[in-house]
């Protein structure tokens, strides 16, 4: 099967930042305007409909992708952050990683139980981050409707952990 048009713009760096991992920079899209606002395009297309009031951005690159869809969507912009990030009280979620754990924070009034959210990212890979996502805005009272992403790793089965909401992916990654 013939991959997505803009995968051309995603750049893979062999082992980095360790050995055994190839990283996916978007920064190539990110610098060509009609790659960017086509990869904006997609990435929000399933969710028009929905009524999503926020959008919520995963520290760092989720923000990159989460203000313009927010802005597009007529939506309000929610960053999730690493520990000691956010000035005001927050509600923190922690979550395993291959080793050790990480923790997501949010400030706990960023949003309400009326608020229907779409989390966005630029990859899914093995969906510890979304996961830990999910669970910190389902904890605040606040329902969500979906993830949307750039590009899935589709053989890390991140999708897996993800059951109770809509995934979309604009480029499935599968070297497999
Ligand atoms: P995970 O929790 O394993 O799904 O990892 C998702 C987070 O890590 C996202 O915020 C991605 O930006 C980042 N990430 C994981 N793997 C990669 C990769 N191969 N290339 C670029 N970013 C990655």
């Amino acid at each position: 099967m013939a991959g997505h048009p803009l995968e051309a713009h995603i750049r893979d760096i062999p082992d980095f930042p360790e050995p055994g991992i190839v990283f996916k920079d978007i920064t190539p899209l990110l610098g060509h305007p009609e790659a960017f606002d086509a990869a904006l395009g997609e990435m929000i297309e399933p969710f028009l409909d929905l009524a999503i009031t926020k959008v919520v951005g995963i520290e760092a690159r989720g923000f990159i992708f989460g203000a313009p869809i927010a802005d597009r969507l007529g939506a309000g912009f929610v960053p999730v952050r690493k520990p000691g990030k956010l000035p005001w009280s927050v509600r923190s979620q922690e979550y395993a990683l291959e080793y050790g754990t990480d923790t997501l924070e949010v400030h706990n009034d960023a949003v309400g139980p009326s608020d229907r959210l779409l989390i966005v990212d630029d990859v899914l890979a093995t969906g510890g981050t979304a996961r830990a996502t999910v669970d910190l805005f389902t904890g605040l009272g606040a329902k969500v409707e979906g993830l949307s992403v750039l590009m899935e790793l589709v053989f890390l089965g991140g999708r897996a952990k993800l059951t109770d909401i809509d995934v979309h992916a604009v480029v499935h990654h599968d070297p497999t």
